[in-house]
C-alpha cells in the first residue's frame, strides 16, 4: 500500500534531548513489524493532556508543547523515533480471524522513563499494511472513552496501558454516521498480546516465536527465569504460567469493579496482563452476570460473567501457540491448570477486600465461608439488578458508621437497604455478614471497603456528555472526569451527582465495536 508522504515528515527537528529512545523492538528483524511514518491530520489541537502520567514518568514538560503536539498527532517525527506497525493475528469471537496487526496504531518506539522504558503508541495514526480496508483512523467519540478508561483503570488499581494525550482533529471519519478524527497517544512498557504469538505459530515459523518470547522474557517478564524452577527448568512453560497468573490476577479485579471489556480477542490480550484496547467496555449500572456492553456481540460470547472463562479459552490458544517452545504437552496443559485455582483465589481476595477483610481479617480458613456470603450477596443483587457501584458504596459506608458495633435497626443501613425492593432477604445477608466479624473491626472494616469499593466509575452515560461537549469543541468534561477518576475512591465534594444512578435516557446507549 503506499502512504501519501508529507512534508511534514522530513524529521521535524524536535529537540532529541527530549525523549530518550530505545528500540529494543526494532531488534526482533522486519518480520516482526513494518517501518512506516503516520499520516498527518488536518488542524490538531490538544484535548487533553495527562500531565500526572508525564510527571510519573519523568518526561519534560517539553512533551506537551505546541512542536510536540504535531509529533503526538503523527505530523512531525520526534528524533530517535523510529515508527512502524507490528503484525499479529488472532481469534476474534471464537474463530481463527488470520493476519491482524496494527492497522491503526503506530508505535514511535520506546523512551526511557522513571519507570523504565515505555512504549509509545499513536492510536489512529493512519493506515498501516495490516488496515484491511479500514481507513486507519479512530474517532473522537472512542478516543475519549479509551483516554478516560485507561486513566480510570489505573485511579482503581488496575493493570492497563495508560493515556498520555488526546488530540483532536476536524477531519471527517466515517463510522455510521460522519465523526471527527483523533489520535491517542497511548503508553506501555510492551503491546505484546497473545496474538503476536499465535501468528508465527500459525505461520509454522519457530524461529521467530523464539525471538518473541526470548524478547518477552528478557525485556518484560524477566521473572520467569526463576519461575523455570517449577517447571523443570522450562523457561516457556514458566512464560505461559506468569502470563495465566496475571491475567487470573486482571480478570479477578474486572469482574470485582464490574469492568466489562466489550471484545476479548486473543488480538485484545495483553501479554503483560494489562487491559487493552477500549472498544465497546462498560462499567456495569445495574448488576447482571449476562451483560452484554458490546451491541454487535449478538451471542453474548463477552458477556460480564462470561469473561473469565473466555480469558482461559484465550489463554488455551496462547498455549497452543507456544506449544512449540514449551515442547512438552503435559506440562503446558498443567500450566493452564494454574489460572482454574488461581482466577477463584484472586476473585475471592477481591470481593473479601470489598468487604472489608484484607490483612489480618481476610481468614484463610474462613475464605470458603466468606465466598458462600459473597455468592448469596451477588445472587440477590442480580435478582434485584441493583447499581452495582452505588450498592457497594453505600454498603462500605453503613460500616463506617457502624464502628461501634452493629446494630442492623441502625438508620444508618437504610441507604442500602432502600437500593432493593426485597429488603427481608437483603437484612438476612446483612446479619450473616456482621456475625462474620468481630464488632471492633468495624471501623477498619469499613475504611478498607471505602478503598476497595469506588464512588466513581466511568459510566457509558458520563463519558457520552463529555463526548457530546468535546464534539462541539469543548473539552473541559473530559478533565473533570480525569480528575474524578484517577481518584475514583475519594468523596470529591461537589461532585456527588458524578456518583448517581444513570439517567432514563443511559439504557438507550447503544456502544458497538465501532470506533
Ligand atoms: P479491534 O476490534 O479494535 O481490536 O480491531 C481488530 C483489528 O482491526 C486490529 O487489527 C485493528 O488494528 C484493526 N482496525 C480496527 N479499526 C480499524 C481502522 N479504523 N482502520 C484500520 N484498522 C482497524
Ligand atoms: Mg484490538
Amino acid at each position: 500500500m503506499s502512504l501519501k508522504p508529507s512534508p511534514t515528515h522530513a524529521n521535524v527537528p524536535i529537540d532529541p534531548t527530549v525523549l530518550e529512545w530505545t528500540h529494543r523492538l526494532t531488534q526482533l528483524g522486519p518480520r516482526f513489524f513494518t517501518h512506516l511514518q503516520p499520516t498527518p491530520v488536518a488542524a490538531p489541537r490538544w484535548a487533553a493532556r495527562n500531565q500526572d502520567l508525564r510527571d510519573a514518568l519523568g518526561w519534560p514538560t517539553e512533551v506537551f508543547d505546541d512542536v510536540h503536539l504535531q509529533a503526538l498527532a503523527g505530523n512531525a517525527l520526534m528524533v530517535g523515533s523510529q515508527p512502524l506497525a507490528t503484525v499479529y493475528s488472532g481469534h476474534q469471537f471464537g474463530q481463527w480471524a488470520g493476519q491482524l496487526g496494527d492497522g491503526r496504531a503506530i508505535w514511535l518506539g520506546e523512551a526511557a522513563s522513571l519507570q523504565g522504558p515505555q512504549e509509545i503508541q499513536l492510536k489512529g495514526a493512519g493506515r498501516t499494511p495490516y488496515s484491511r480496508g479500514g481507513d486507519g483512523r479512530a474517532v473522537l467519540r472512542s478516543s475519549i472513552r479509551e483516554y478516560l478508561c485507561s486513566e480510570a483503570m489505573h485511579g482503581l488499581g488496575i493493570p492497563t496501558t495508560r493515556a498520555l494525550s488526546l488530540v483532536a482533529s476536524p477531519e471527517p471519519v466515517r463510522r455510521e454516521t460522519l465523526e471527527t478524527a483523533a489520535v491517542v497517544a497511548r503508553v506501555a512498557p510492551s503491546f505484546l498480546r497473545f496474538g503476536h504469538f499465535e501468528h508465527f505459530a500459525a505461520q509454522g515459523d519457530a524461529d521467530s516465536l523464539r525471538l518473541l518470547a526470548d524478547h518477552a522474557l528478557t525485556h518484560h517478564l524477566p521473572e520467569c527465569r526463576e519461575r523455570a524452577a517449577l517447571w523443570q527448568g522450562n523457561v516457556y512453560a514458566a512464560l505461559l504460567d506468569v502470563v495465566q497468573e496475571r491475567t487470573g490476577q486482571l480478570l479477578a479485579q474486572w469482574q470485582a469493579v464490574g469492568f466489562c471489556h466489550g471484545v476479548m480477542n486473543t488480538d485484545n490480550m495483553s501479554l503483560l496482563g494489562l487491559t487493552i484496547d477500549y472498544g465497546p467496555f462498560q462499567f456495569m449500572d445495574g448488576f447482571d452476570p449476562g451483560h452484554i456492553c458490546n451491541h454487535s456481540d449478538h451471542e453474548g460470547r463477552y458477556a460480564y460473567g462470561r469473561q473469565p472463562q473466555v480469558a482461559y479459552w484465550n489463554l488455551y490458544a496462547l498455549a497452543q501457540a507456544l506449544a512449540p517452545l514449551i515442547d512438552d504437552q503435559d506440562m503446558t496443559l498443567q500450566v493452564l491448570e494454574g489460572y482454574k485455582t488461581g482466577f477463584p483465589r484472586a476473585l475471592g481476595d477481591a470481593m473479601r477486600a470489598k468487604l472489608g477483610w484484607v490483612g489480618a481479617l481476610a481468614i484463610e480458613s474462613e475464605r470458603e465461608a466468606d465466598w458462600s456470603l459473597v455468592e448469596d450477596l451477588m445472587q440477590l443483587m442480580a435478582a434485584e439488578k441493583v447499581d452495582y457501584t452505588l450498592f457497594w458504596r453505600q454498603l462500605s459506608h453503613a460500616v463506617v458508621q457502624q464502628s461501634h458495633g452493629p446494630n442492623l435497626s441502625d438508620t444508618g443501613w437504610c441507604a442500602v437497604t432502600d437500593l432493593v425492593l426485597d429488603r427481608p432477604r437483603l437484612l438476612a445477608w446483612l446479619q450473616r455478614f456482621t456475625n462474620r466479624s468481630d464488632p471492633s473491626h468495624f471501623a477498619a472494616m469499613g475504611q478498607q471497603m471505602l478503598k476497595s469499593n469506588p464512588k466513581f466509575v466511568l459510566r457509558n452515560h458520563l463519558a457520552e456528555v463529555a463526548i457530546r461537549k468535546a464534539q462541539t469543541g469543548d473539552f473541559s468534561e473530559i478533565e473533570t472526569l480525569y480528575t474524578l477518576l484517577k481518584s475514583p475512591f475519594e468523596d470529591h465534594p461537589g461532585f456527588e451527582a458524578y456518583a448517581n444512578l444513570p439517567p432514563d435516557w443511559a439504557s438507550q446507549l447503544e456502544i458497538s465495536c465501532s470506533s
